[in-house]
């Protein structure tokens, strides 16, 4: 018969390893769901590059624009208006 000590090794190693399987698989998804998060939209007045969170944003013929500033979005605004 098994001590009782070599019994609990193993019986931790085994939710150890469940345990690190679960972890990994949860900061996967979380890493890939990050990568999406991040898209980035070109800034049409000054052409920079922009994040898709950013809260300069206007809806125009169906599209969306996204800039890096308020200023940005102002000018763009005034142009289409012409
Ligand atoms: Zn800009």
């Amino acid at each position: 018969m098994l001590p009782k000590i070599a019994l609990t090794i193993i019986i931790i190693t085994i939710v150890v390893i469940l345990f690190r399987k679960s972890g990994s698989l949860k900061k996967f998804q979380k890493s890939s769901g990050d990568d999406n998060a991040v898209e980035m939209k070109k800034d049409p007045v000054c052409g920079l590059y922009v994040e898709d969170t950013t809260s300069h944003k206007v809806k125009l013929d169906e599209e969306v624009y996204s800039f890096c500033s308020k200023k940005c979005r102002d000018e763009f605004i005034a142009l289409k208006k012409k």
